[in-house]
């Protein structure tokens, strides 16, 4: 892949490729990607959060609306609901 110096890449693009490196709920390092085949979320096995990239931000996948990760039984089963205000500090 080249890349021209001229044009900017939007910063989305990199932090999509990186893809989701510190679970915003926990702070778990190296989450891991799961895909439905269309999207791609980051699920944390810690705290069982689904994350999807929008934007360049990170939002907390709704379980309920997951696309189908593969990982459903974990993403559905999180210890905060989704939805709930965060703790912080609450996470071991
Ligand atoms: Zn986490
Ligand atoms: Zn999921």
């Amino acid at each position: 892949m080249r890349r021209s110096s001229a044009q900017t890449q939007p910063v989305v693009l990199d932090i999509a490729a990186r893809g989701v490196e510190v679970c915003p709920e926990c702070g778990a390092l190296g989450l891991t990607p799961v895909s439905n085949g269309e999207s791609v979320q980051f699920l944390c096995m810690r705290c069982r959060c689904c994350w999807r990239l929008q934007l360049g931000s990170v939002y907390r996948m709704n379980p309920a609306r997951c696309p189908g990760c593969g990982q459903r039984s974990v993403c559905t089963t999180a210890p905060r609901p989704y939805g709930t205000p965060a703790v912080p500090g609450a996470a071991v």
